[in-house]
């Protein structure tokens, strides 16, 4: 058969693979595999049950933990250390191998847990609508992330990478559902972020992003091509939007086109290179809080549950200047990811399992269906009313 007779390339039609340029990896799309109407969520909403306080949880104002340190009586956010670190900050000698092929080397680092709120019957999602707002409750978070951001390595001059994250709900392995997040701090730069910043400055040094058909006209704080402010201005530029889920004057959340979870979210900045937390200006701070109150807001009412994710923290490394060797640094475009497992309803999940362990990752839900899901969705909490 010659290539005339071939049918064209529909990506909501045929199966084909998309290119993540930021981990540099592709993932499987079968896109024919959902052909059925989507019926929306027919689920009763869950009730939320719990009390606003526990005297038992660990996390609660004024409780005591497993160790006896008690929990001062906050009134906002409160971060202590990890009673149960992964990760020490005592300093060892380097195991010498015996053989190439089994090799180790130490790491150090500290956990500290942030408490979003006092109430433990709260999620971030709540406190986006009243009468919660994201300016008064969601904007403390970003404040505190900011400054755990820059005083853990001051305190720690080993600290070279801080991950910020919150694992919400039981399905992601989270143990307690008062509303908290954690930051690991770590002697080195972990695989994910590592890939990531090669990605950004590997654009960036591209002589052939300059061009403006691929950049779109768009540069980082030095002038060079910016990977993710280009997504950004591409997505913002597409017609029709269709996987921007919602954007204001500093951010765009999408559903990334080369997503691998159902209904995968990331929060860029659309206007300029923000390389951390300490280079985002106060209002952009306000804007990134509201963008945030309204994604996870509209993932709970997907299918009127606590919506369940990892959702986590990229941008520059650590505060401190680059050394050398650390010249990706700079490259970094602060953004969030959203990773959540659920599929078709609060209880079918996806798990990353057979062909995607073995070969690559597959999905069936295109990334454009999902966005105009999470864009149906509504703003105002299924709690709240
Ligand atoms: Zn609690
Ligand atoms: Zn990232």
């Amino acid at each position: 058969m010659s290539s005339d007779q071939l049918p064209t390339f529909d990506p909501s039609e045929h199966p084909h693979r998309r290119w993540n340029p930021l981990t540099q990896s592709y993932v499987l799309c079968s896109p024919h595999r959902t052909k059925r109407p989507w019926q929306g969520a027919q689920e009763s909403a869950a009730q939320n049950d719990l009390p606003r306080y526990d005297p038992k949880c660990y996390l609660c104002p004024g409780n005591a933990r497993a160790t006896g340190a008690k929990n001062d009586q906050y009134q906002t956010t409160f971060f202590f250390e990890n009673d149960y670190a992964a990760l020490l900050p005592l300093q060892v000698e380097p195991e010498s191998s015996d053989h190439p092929l089994l090799r180790s080397q130490p790491a150090r680092g500290k956990c500290y847990v942030l408490c979003f709120h006092p109430d433990h019957n709260l999620t971030l999602a709540q406190l986006s609508t009243p009468p919660y707002k994201p300016s008064t409750h969601i904007l403390p978070i970003i404040q505190s992330w900011k400054e755990l951001y820059n005083r853990i390595p001051d305190d720690n001059p080993f600290v070279k990478y801080i991950q910020i994250f919150e694992n919400k709900g039981s399905a992601m392995g989270c143990s307690n559902p008062h509303p908290h997040g954690q930051i690991w701090s770590l002697d080195y730069v972990p695989e994910e972020p590592a890939k990531e910043l090669k990605s950004q400055r590997q654009f960036a040094l591209d002589q052939a992003n300059t061009d403006p058909s691929v950049s779109l006209g768009v540069s980082d704080e030095k002038g060079r091509p910016c990977l993710l402010l280009t997504v950004a201005k591409l997505e913002m530029e597409a017609e029709g939007r269709p996987r921007v889920i919602t954007f204001n004057q500093d951010f765009v959340a999408i559903v990334p086109y080369w997503a691998v979870w159902p209904y995968e979210v990331m929060i860029l900045p659309r206007r300029r290179q923000i390389n951390s937390l300490n280079s985002m200006t106060d209002p952009e701070a306000s804007s990134l809080a509201d963008i945030m109150g309204e994604v996870s807001c509209r993932l709970d009412n997907i299918f009127n549950c606590s919506f369940p994710y990892s959702m986590g923290i990229h941008q520059r490394p650590s505060p401190r200047e680059s050394l050398p060797g650390e010249e990706d640094w700079e490259f970094a475009q602060f953004h969030i990811h959203y990773y959540p497992p659920l599929l078709r309803s609060s209880t079918v999940k996806k798990f990353l399992v057979g062909f995607e362990m073995m070969a690559e990752p597959q999905r069936d839900l295109t990334a454009e269906q999902a966005a105009e899901r999470i864009r149906n969705s509504s703003t105002v909490h299924y709690l709240s009313s």
